[in-house]
């Protein structure tokens, strides 16, 4: 029983590394967060041991009894913090909870509809080379072009057309709010289910800051390591009466045995989320993200080519537009990681760029919130940016500036 730092010193030292990294620079990947150390202790806890085929109660191994607590209190806490009627929180991923969802309703070959990956759709959602892509058959929506905004003309046109037996409503690239009712309305009117991933903005769900989705669909599906600030994993809630159909889809039909561990982590997390100290996070997290894509709109920027796709947001990221600058989305990611802000390059609708490349940024606010950010630290890194993507920037007083900025809000401070 060695420590991790004798036993093994090469994996370590990548470890401690990462937490150097983590500390030194500045997070704003929109997908990604800090979970708390309670709920990085619970993942670590010797729960990894345990063998638990099954739901609790009816367990397909002996011993279960405690991780059988464990994941009845998850299974309440979320219930009850997005008023589900049902929860399996056995998904290893978002991806999982997805398959897990889509193989409970669909038969292979159905039909689906999804948000186009390159208009900020998720992978999950019908790419082609994607289990969602090859199993169905996929008919993709997309935004307006002139207002950025997925147009609902279009989704209703779509559905009419292809009667479609399910209807993703989520996103992972897109700064606006969903109309979850308009999409219940036209799956009611083809006789399609509806389907929500909420992975990026289930935390300003939880916080009461964005509409929640479970009121208006068949089935809701989560990350919890997004703006949920818990640990990597998915979650799926449904309406009662899917309930068996999607416990049999997860296990035995996706998964076999389920990680107590990030069960357990996934508990705490829903309780942190059910906090007020929670909703303050996601009240920062949303003003960040507003104050990004004012300062991203201002005129000195805007003459370096640089814009904001729907002309600002309502959630916690921003999408640069990069396709009139001179930089394309790789320089500009590039640019950002060495002055120490790390985000990730994505494409614009209708990018010119390959997708390697692409001629958009998208830039996530949810990790500094749980660093402590306010408003005024958003208005500073939010000018560093800004000054990063001009023409001519000064790396190294840009560089001085973020490390003040991680010094001013440090992170894990008693891990090392
Ligand atoms: N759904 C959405 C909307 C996402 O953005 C993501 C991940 O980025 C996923 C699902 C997949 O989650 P995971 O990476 O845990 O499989």
């Amino acid at each position: 029983n060695q420590p991790l730092h004798e036993l093994d010193p090469d994996v370590a030292a990548a470890v401690d590394a990462e937490l150097n990294r983590q500390q030194s620079t500045l997070e704003m990947i929109a997908s990604e967060n800090f979970a708390p150390v309670a709920v990085m202790e619970a993942q670590g806890s010797v729960l990894t041991n345990k063998y638990a085929e099954g739901y609790p109660g009816r367990r397909y191994y002996g011993g279960c009894e405690h991780v059988d607590v464990v994941e009845r209190i998850a299974i309440e806490r979320i219930k009850e913090l997005f008023g589900a009627e049902h929860a399996n929180v056995q998904p290893h991923s978002g991806a999982q909870a997805n398959a897990a969802a889509m193989f409970a309703l669909l038969k292979p070959g159905d039909t689906i509809m999804g948000l186009n990956l390159a208009h900020g759709g998720h992978l999950t959602h019908g790419m082609k080379i994607n289990f969602s892509g090859k199993l169905y058959n996929v008919v993709a929506y997309h935004v307006d072009d002139a207002t950025g905004q997925v147009d609902m003309a279009e989704v209703e046109k779509l559905a009419q057309e292809s009667r479609p037996k399910l209807i993703v409503a989520g996103w992972s690239a897109y700064p606006r709010q969903l109309d979850f009712a308009a999409f219940r309305r036209i799956a009611d009117e083809v006789g399609a289910y509806l389907m929500v991933d909420m992975a990026h903005f289930a935390g300003l769900v939880a916080a009461g800051l964005h509409p929640n989705p479970v009121p208006h669909a068949h089935v809701v599906t989560t990350t919890t390591h997004k703006t949920l600030g818990g640990p990597r994993g998915g979650v799926i809630l449904s309406t009662a009466d899917l309930a068996k159909k999607i416990n049999s889809a997860v296990f035995p039909g996706q998964q076999g045995g389920p990680l107590e561990h990030v069960i357990a982590a996934k508990a705490v997390s829903f309780k942190v989320a059910a906090s007020e100290e929670f909703k303050e996070r996601q009240r920062r997290t949303l003003e960040g993200a507003r104050i990004l894509a004012e300062r991203l709109m201002r005129d000195d920027v805007t003459s370096a080519g640089v814009s904001v796709l729907s002309g600002g947001t309502d959630v916690h990221l921003v999408l640069v537009d990069l396709r009139h600058s001179e930089l394309d989305g790789q320089q500009a990611e590039d640019r950002l990681h060495e002055v120490g802000i790390t985000v990730n390059r994505n494409a614009v609708p209708n990018d010119p760029r390959p997708p390697m490349v692409t001629s958009g940024l998208r830039i996530g606010t949810p990790a500094l919130a749980t660093r402590g950010f306010t408003a005024e630290d958003f208005a500073e890194v939010a000018d560093i940016i800004a000054e990063a993507l001009k023409p001519a920037y000064d790396a190294e007083s840009l560089k001085a500036r973020v490390s003040a900025l991680a010094d001013k809000h440090p992170l894990y401070a008693g891990l090392k």
